[in-house]
């Protein structure tokens, strides 16, 4: 067995942006060493989430509705009267979906459904630059 990690940069928008990342997840396995195994991708970022959805535009206009439902932006946050950064909706949001996924890759790509993408989710209130990080298990 043997460990690997990669990682890479992208730009966001903030605001919920929602970014398939899975190009650049499949190119990350596609150089590794490690053929098959179970690959770790996490955001280092505590207003950022990775989580896998459909990527179309119905169902990434109802995750964000839904977040404003379950997570609204416009409400009390003990952390904005605290830091007055204005972002404590995205750090909860960010720890309800939760910062990493877990994917199997075989044959050096990752095992996913036909219309299942990799998706960061960036919470924050402002265009950020995130650094993912894949970090691989297997042989
Ligand atoms: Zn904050």
């Amino acid at each position: 067995m043997a460990v690997e990690t990669k990682s890479f940069t992208i730009s966001t928008r903030g605001h919920c942006d929602i970014v398939d990342i899975t190009p650049q997840v499949s190119n990350k396995l596609g150089q590794a060493e490690i053929f098959s195994g179970t690959a770790t991708v996490f955001v280092a970022g505590s207003t950022c989430a990775v989580t896998t959805i459909e990527y179309e535009s119905g169902v990434l206009s109802d995750l964000k509705d839904a977040f404003e439902r379950m997570v609204p932006e416009a409400i009390h946050y003990a952390h904005n009267a605290r830091w007055g950064d204005g972002n404590g909706h995205s750090h909860v949001r960010a720890a309800v979906l939760g910062p990493s996924l877990t994917v199997p890759f075989s044959e050096g790509a990752p095992v996913l459904g036909t219309w299942q993408q990799i998706v960061l989710v960036d919470f924050d209130n402002r265009p950020r630059t995130r650094n993912i990080i894949i970090q691989i298990i297997g042989e």
